[in-house]
């Protein structure tokens, strides 16, 4: 297959423009998330085949030259842009580094084609090996699937240069030179750049794109003082469960804890401690569910609500009341509660015994159970 290689090489620098201009027009610089860096990397990227290509203009060395800073430099760029995206501090010499040496290499080899092209290849290779490896290390720490495409491709970057310096080892260096090519190797080299270019696109775009779809659902679904789920995920959860048990005949509970003599807290400790105290009372509950299914919310001020799938009666009353001692034993002092500590009150209801013709009814039994643990004298259990 014959590959007219300026039309290829326009079609690189078309792509690559459009491309790194639809970045740096997506990027916005006070979100810090490493667009710019991709941007300009992207651009520096496209604008070295350019200098490449510029042989009979500018002279082999300055061509040449001036190709690989700007190849290096775009490496570095998206090493950088990675180390913005996941807010790690990378060592500046391991990203920059590289780019000081590139030039040097290439000007003390200038003569030796081979050993040239062997070394610039594998300084590339150490540079997109650095972003791999950054991507790696947070690959499971990053939502979404964009970053998949961007690994594709740095790794289809990386097998490039690797043939490339294998070529070059062979004795095919000459054929690399764009200058002596209408031949295979620039156009396989055009080709990897174009799918290069789109890949790291594409990938950064989504990558960023997932982060900040995962960053909504989270603030759509959690209560932000105690990070557990909010009312509305409680009450979607809720309807899920109940659906479930009514179509499994398992038995779903629902544990409801209030704070007792909270308002005291408060008057008394502060509203900051009261929001401290919330948070140690959420860790609790956290702590006390342990099952898969299992949804713990904060279901008002100082109230919670666990949903709690194959749980009967009997369970239900076991679990209320670890967690009442739970929160007994955290010892936190309460000069305005007649114990002196911190207690919770706690009502269980579940479908078990009783029939419940709907949510509302599950929540209004669970909820006159707390009723009756309050006006019992608080600090304990009561199952509906
Ligand atoms: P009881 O034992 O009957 O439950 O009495 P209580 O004082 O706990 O109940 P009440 O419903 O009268 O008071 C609840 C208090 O919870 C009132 C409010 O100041 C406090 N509260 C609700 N939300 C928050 C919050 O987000 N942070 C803090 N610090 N306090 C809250
Ligand atoms: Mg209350
Ligand atoms: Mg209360």
């Amino acid at each position: 297959m014959d590959m007219h290689i300026p039309t290829l090489l326009a079609a690189v620098l078309l792509v690559g423009a459009v491309l790194s201009l639809s970045v740096s027009a997506v990027a916005h610089r006070q979100q810090r998330d490493g667009m710019v860096f991709w941007a300009v990397g992207l651009g520096m990227h496209t604008v070295s085949y350019v200098f490449l290509f510029q042989v009979e203009a500018l002279g082999e060395w300055a061509a040449f030259m001036a190709a690989v800073v700007l190849r290096s430099c775009a490496w570095a760029a998206f090493s950088e842009g990675l180390s913005q995206f996941y807010r790690r501090r990378v060592p500046r010499l391991l990203i920059w580094g590289p780019v000081a040496i590139a030039p040097v290499a290439f000007a003390l080899l200038f003569e030796q084609l081979a050993p040239r092209i062997i070394s610039i290849s594998l300084i590339f290779v150490a540079q997109s090996l650095l972003a791999l490896w950054l991507m790696w290390q947070a690959r499971r720490t990053t939502p979404g699937r964009g970053q998949y495409f961007l690994m594709t491709g740095l790794v289809t970057a990386l097998v490039f240069l690797v043939l490339r310096s294998i070529g070059a080892f062979m004795g095919t260096e000459a054929d690399m030179l764009p200058m002596n090519g209408e031949g295979a190797v620039q156009a396989v080299g055009l080709v990897a750049a174009l799918v290069v270019l789109l890949l790291l696109s594409i990938g950064f775009v989504l990558m960023s794109k997932d982060r900040a779809d995962s960053l909504n659902r989270m603030l759509a679904t959690q209560d932000s003082l105690t990070g557990l789920a909010n009312r509305r995920h409680l009450n979607e959860t809720l309807d899920l469960e109940w659906a479930r048990a009514s179509r499994t005949g398992q038995s779903l509970a629902l544990i409801m804890i209030d704070i007792d003599h909270f308002k005291a807290y408060n008057d008394h400790y502060g509203h900051q401690a009261g929001d401290d105290c919330l948070q140690r009372v959420a860790r609790t509950l956290e702590l006390s569910t342990r099952r898969a299914g299992d949804l713990v919310a904060r279901y008002g001020g100082e109230e919670f609500l666990l949903v709690l799938p194959h749980m009967n009666d009997a369970g239900g009353r076991w679990l209320g009341e670890s967690i009442r001692q739970a929160v007994d034993m955290l010892n936190v002092p309460h000069a305005g509660a007649p114990s002196g500590r911190l207690t919770v009150s706690v009502g269980v209801a579940t479908t078990h015994e009783a029939v419940h013709p709907d949510t509302a009814s599950l929540l209004r039994a669970a909820d006159d159970a707390l009723y009756r643990a309050k006006r019992g004298g608080r600090n304990q259990v009561q199952v509906a």
